[in-house]
Protein backbone atom coordinates (compact mmCIF):
# COMPACT_ATOMS: atom_id res chain seq x y z
CA UNK A 1 0.00 0.00 0.00
CA UNK A 2 0.92 3.27 -0.66
CA UNK A 3 4.57 4.39 -2.34
CA UNK A 4 8.05 5.97 -1.45
CA UNK A 5 8.58 9.05 -2.53
CA UNK A 6 12.28 10.77 -2.61
CA UNK A 7 12.78 14.29 -2.82
CA UNK A 8 14.91 16.96 -1.59
CA UNK A 9 13.36 19.39 0.75
CA UNK A 10 14.12 22.21 3.27
CA UNK A 11 12.13 21.96 6.50
CA UNK A 12 9.72 25.22 6.73
CA UNK A 13 8.22 24.20 9.75
CA UNK A 14 8.10 21.55 12.96
CA UNK A 15 5.54 21.54 14.85
CA UNK A 16 5.35 18.89 18.03
CA UNK A 17 2.43 16.56 17.75
CA UNK A 18 1.53 13.83 20.40
CA UNK A 19 4.15 12.38 22.67
CA UNK A 20 7.02 11.70 20.45
CA UNK A 21 6.07 13.08 17.00
CA UNK A 22 6.80 16.18 14.93
CA UNK A 23 4.42 17.50 11.94
CA UNK A 24 6.59 18.79 9.16
CA UNK A 25 5.68 21.48 6.68
CA UNK A 26 8.96 20.79 3.65
CA UNK A 27 9.60 22.66 0.60
CA UNK A 28 10.53 20.33 -1.98
CA UNK A 29 11.70 21.56 -6.06
CA UNK A 30 9.04 18.84 -7.71
CA UNK A 31 5.86 18.78 -5.34
CA UNK A 32 5.86 22.62 -3.76
CA UNK A 33 4.85 22.10 0.11
CA UNK A 34 4.36 18.84 1.43
CA UNK A 35 2.87 18.23 5.34
CA UNK A 36 4.61 15.08 6.91
CA UNK A 37 4.65 13.56 9.73
CA UNK A 38 8.26 12.38 11.56
CA UNK A 39 7.09 9.83 13.82
CA UNK A 40 8.88 9.22 17.54
CA UNK A 41 11.18 12.05 16.20
CA UNK A 42 11.59 13.32 20.10
CA UNK A 43 12.69 10.05 21.44
CA UNK A 44 16.55 10.71 22.33
CA UNK A 45 17.26 7.78 20.41
CA UNK A 46 15.69 8.42 17.26
CA UNK A 47 17.54 7.78 13.99
CA UNK A 48 16.42 10.98 12.87
CA UNK A 49 18.69 12.44 15.38
CA UNK A 50 18.02 16.93 15.16
CA UNK A 51 18.18 16.72 11.30
CA UNK A 52 14.09 17.44 10.80
CA UNK A 53 14.62 20.90 12.51
CA UNK A 54 13.88 24.47 10.22
CA UNK A 55 15.74 25.25 7.24
CA UNK A 56 17.77 22.05 7.38
CA UNK A 57 18.15 20.96 3.49
CA UNK A 58 17.89 17.51 3.53
CA UNK A 59 17.26 14.18 0.98
CA UNK A 60 14.28 12.73 2.21
CA UNK A 61 12.45 9.46 1.72
CA UNK A 62 8.52 9.58 2.46
CA UNK A 63 5.76 7.23 2.58
CA UNK A 64 2.73 8.43 0.93
CA UNK A 65 -0.45 6.71 1.61
CA UNK A 66 -3.70 7.89 1.74
CA UNK A 67 -3.81 10.16 4.59
CA UNK A 68 -2.66 13.85 3.79
CA UNK A 69 0.29 13.65 5.82
CA UNK A 70 3.36 11.59 4.13
CA UNK A 71 5.48 9.42 6.42
CA UNK A 72 9.32 10.06 7.29
CA UNK A 73 11.13 7.35 6.75
CA UNK A 74 14.64 8.62 6.19
CA UNK A 75 16.59 11.68 5.90
CA UNK A 76 20.09 12.48 5.06
CA UNK A 77 21.34 16.03 5.67
CA UNK A 78 22.19 17.92 2.86
CA UNK A 79 23.04 21.16 4.63
CA UNK A 80 22.45 22.07 8.24
CA UNK A 81 23.44 25.56 7.90
CA UNK A 82 25.16 25.20 11.12
CA UNK A 83 26.46 28.80 11.46
CA UNK A 84 22.87 30.48 10.74
CA UNK A 85 21.89 28.79 13.88
CA UNK A 86 24.23 30.14 15.80
CA UNK A 87 22.86 33.74 15.40
CA UNK A 88 19.27 35.12 16.52
CA UNK A 89 19.48 37.59 13.51
CA UNK A 90 19.77 35.18 10.90
CA UNK A 91 17.20 32.77 12.42
CA UNK A 92 14.97 34.73 12.65
CA UNK A 93 16.03 35.98 8.92
CA UNK A 94 15.43 32.37 8.24
CA UNK A 95 12.09 32.18 9.69
CA UNK A 96 10.63 35.11 7.72
CA UNK A 97 12.02 33.60 4.67
CA UNK A 98 10.46 30.37 4.99
CA UNK A 99 7.40 31.29 6.40
CA UNK A 100 7.05 33.71 3.32
CA UNK A 101 7.51 30.48 0.75
CA UNK A 102 5.32 28.59 2.88
CA UNK A 103 2.56 31.10 2.47
CA UNK A 104 3.15 31.83 -0.48
CA UNK A 105 3.75 28.63 -2.24
CA UNK A 106 1.26 26.43 -0.50
CA UNK A 107 -0.36 24.26 -2.30
CA UNK A 108 1.37 21.38 -4.55
CA UNK A 109 2.02 23.09 -7.78
CA UNK A 110 5.68 22.76 -7.88
CA UNK A 111 7.85 25.23 -8.40
CA UNK A 112 11.90 24.46 -8.30
CA UNK A 113 13.08 27.81 -8.84
CA UNK A 114 11.55 28.66 -5.94
CA UNK A 115 13.60 25.69 -4.15
CA UNK A 116 16.57 26.98 -5.85
CA UNK A 117 16.01 30.22 -4.49
CA UNK A 118 14.91 29.03 -0.67
CA UNK A 119 18.71 27.50 -0.50
CA UNK A 120 20.51 30.37 -1.58
CA UNK A 121 18.66 32.38 0.88
CA UNK A 122 19.29 30.18 3.34
CA UNK A 123 23.28 29.84 2.40
CA UNK A 124 23.11 33.50 2.47
CA UNK A 125 22.12 34.37 5.96
CA UNK A 126 24.54 31.23 7.06
CA UNK A 127 27.72 32.70 5.12
CA UNK A 128 26.53 35.83 6.36
CA UNK A 129 25.94 34.82 10.17
CA UNK A 130 28.02 34.96 13.55
CA UNK A 131 30.40 36.71 14.97
CA UNK A 132 34.36 36.28 15.31
CA UNK A 133 36.56 35.98 12.64
CA UNK A 134 33.81 35.08 10.19
CA UNK A 135 32.29 38.32 10.65
CA UNK A 136 35.66 40.13 10.71
CA UNK A 137 36.22 39.27 7.09
CA UNK A 138 33.48 40.17 6.46
CA UNK A 139 33.60 43.63 7.68
CA UNK A 140 37.05 43.68 5.63
CA UNK A 141 35.89 42.58 2.06
CA UNK A 142 32.98 44.88 2.68
CA UNK A 143 35.49 48.02 3.19
CA UNK A 144 36.86 46.84 -0.30
CA UNK A 145 33.85 46.78 -1.26
CA UNK A 146 32.34 49.83 -0.94
CA UNK A 147 35.62 51.67 -2.13
CA UNK A 148 34.03 50.26 -5.04
CA UNK A 149 31.08 52.33 -3.98
CA UNK A 150 29.16 49.02 -3.95
CA UNK A 151 28.13 48.25 -0.26
CA UNK A 152 26.56 44.75 0.68
CA UNK A 153 23.22 45.13 1.44
CA UNK A 154 21.72 45.36 4.92
CA UNK A 155 19.52 42.37 6.16
CA UNK A 156 16.27 44.01 5.46
CA UNK A 157 17.27 44.95 2.07
CA UNK A 158 18.16 41.29 1.71
CA UNK A 159 15.18 39.92 2.51
CA UNK A 160 12.54 42.41 0.47
CA UNK A 161 15.03 41.49 -2.40
CA UNK A 162 14.44 37.63 -1.84
CA UNK A 163 10.30 38.65 -1.60
CA UNK A 164 10.56 40.85 -4.52
CA UNK A 165 11.98 37.45 -6.28
CA UNK A 166 9.15 35.35 -4.81
CA UNK A 167 6.82 37.57 -6.45
CA UNK A 168 7.91 37.34 -9.48
CA UNK A 169 8.12 33.61 -9.17
CA UNK A 170 4.25 33.30 -8.32
CA UNK A 171 3.45 35.23 -11.25
CA UNK A 172 3.23 38.73 -9.47
CA UNK A 173 6.30 40.95 -10.38
CA UNK A 174 4.44 44.60 -10.00
CA UNK A 175 4.67 46.15 -13.07
CA UNK A 176 7.39 49.12 -13.23
CA UNK A 177 8.09 50.16 -16.92
CA UNK A 178 5.32 52.34 -17.31
CA UNK A 179 2.07 53.65 -15.04
CA UNK A 180 -0.05 50.26 -14.01
CA UNK A 181 -3.23 52.10 -14.88
CA UNK A 182 -2.46 53.83 -18.20
CA UNK A 183 0.66 53.16 -19.58
CA UNK A 184 2.39 56.49 -19.20
CA UNK A 185 6.44 56.17 -19.02
CA UNK A 186 7.35 59.52 -17.26
CA UNK A 187 5.87 60.92 -14.17
CA UNK A 188 5.99 57.93 -12.37
CA UNK A 189 5.23 58.89 -8.63
CA UNK A 190 3.46 56.56 -6.85
CA UNK A 191 2.26 52.47 -6.23
CA UNK A 192 -0.74 51.11 -6.29
CA UNK A 193 -1.75 47.56 -5.25
CA UNK A 194 -5.06 47.46 -6.84
CA UNK A 195 -3.94 49.01 -9.92
CA UNK A 196 -0.64 46.19 -9.99
CA UNK A 197 2.40 48.69 -10.14
CA UNK A 198 3.65 51.91 -10.53
CA UNK A 199 1.57 55.10 -11.30
CA UNK A 200 2.01 58.00 -12.82
CA UNK A 201 0.69 61.26 -11.18
CA UNK A 202 -2.71 61.49 -13.06
CA UNK A 203 -3.27 58.03 -11.97
CA UNK A 204 -2.16 58.38 -8.48
CA UNK A 205 -5.53 58.28 -6.66
CA UNK A 206 -5.41 55.43 -3.72
CA UNK A 207 -1.71 54.88 -4.51
CA UNK A 208 1.53 55.73 -1.94
CA UNK A 209 4.26 58.01 -2.61
CA UNK A 210 7.34 55.67 -4.53
CA UNK A 211 10.16 57.70 -4.47
CA UNK A 212 13.73 56.95 -6.60
CA UNK A 213 15.68 55.16 -4.66
CA UNK A 214 12.90 52.76 -4.06
CA UNK A 215 12.26 52.27 -7.56
CA UNK A 216 15.51 51.98 -8.33
CA UNK A 217 16.24 49.14 -5.44
CA UNK A 218 12.87 47.30 -7.06
CA UNK A 219 14.16 47.36 -10.81
CA UNK A 220 17.90 46.22 -9.02
CA UNK A 221 16.62 43.49 -6.91
CA UNK A 222 14.79 42.11 -10.11
CA UNK A 223 17.72 42.15 -11.97
CA UNK A 224 20.63 41.02 -9.67
CA UNK A 225 21.15 37.63 -8.36
CA UNK A 226 20.64 37.38 -4.29
CA UNK A 227 23.89 37.60 -2.88
CA UNK A 228 24.35 41.12 -4.90
CA UNK A 229 21.05 42.67 -3.61
CA UNK A 230 21.23 46.12 -3.72
CA UNK A 231 20.87 48.33 -0.80
CA UNK A 232 18.76 51.71 0.11
CA UNK A 233 18.14 54.49 2.96
CA UNK A 234 15.53 53.06 5.53
CA UNK A 235 12.76 55.12 4.03
CA UNK A 236 12.74 53.81 0.34
CA UNK A 237 13.17 50.34 2.15
CA UNK A 238 10.01 51.25 4.14
CA UNK A 239 8.06 52.17 0.86
CA UNK A 240 9.56 48.83 -1.09
CA UNK A 241 7.88 46.70 1.91
CA UNK A 242 4.51 48.35 1.10
CA UNK A 243 4.70 48.06 -2.12
CA UNK A 244 5.37 44.48 -1.84
CA UNK A 245 2.68 43.91 0.97
CA UNK A 246 -0.16 45.98 -0.94
CA UNK A 247 0.45 44.04 -4.15
CA UNK A 248 0.21 40.40 -1.91
CA UNK A 249 -2.91 41.84 -0.50
CA UNK A 250 -5.11 42.41 -3.45
CA UNK A 251 -3.40 39.82 -5.96
CA UNK A 252 -2.99 37.24 -3.41
CA UNK A 253 -5.19 37.74 -0.49
CA UNK A 254 -2.37 37.39 1.69
CA UNK A 255 -0.06 39.12 4.38
CA UNK A 256 3.08 38.21 5.49
CA UNK A 257 5.13 39.05 8.89
CA UNK A 258 7.24 41.92 8.43
CA UNK A 259 9.79 41.61 6.16
CA UNK A 260 12.80 41.45 9.12
CA UNK A 261 12.66 41.97 12.33
CA UNK A 262 13.61 45.55 14.12
CA UNK A 263 16.17 43.65 17.01
CA UNK A 264 17.17 39.85 17.86
CA UNK A 265 14.90 40.29 20.81
CA UNK A 266 11.80 40.01 18.17
CA UNK A 267 12.83 36.75 16.91
CA UNK A 268 9.42 34.72 15.90
CA UNK A 269 8.97 31.58 17.16
CA UNK A 270 10.15 29.09 14.98
CA UNK A 271 9.14 25.87 16.30
CA UNK A 272 6.50 24.86 18.47
ZN1 LIG B 1 -1.15 56.76 -15.34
Amino acid sequence: MGRAVKTEAVVLRSMRYGEADRILHLYTPARGRVGAIAKGVRRARSRFGGRLEPFFRLSIELHEGRGELLTVTGAQTIDAYARLREDARALDAAARACDAVGRLFETSEPHPGVFNLLCRELALLDERAGGGAAAGAATAADAARSEDGRVRSGARAGALAFRLKLLLAAGLAPQLGACASCGEREHLVGFSGAAGGVVCAACEAGSFALGEHAYRFMTDAFAAPLHAAPDAPDAALGQVERAISSTLEHHANLRLMPASGRSSRTAVSWAA
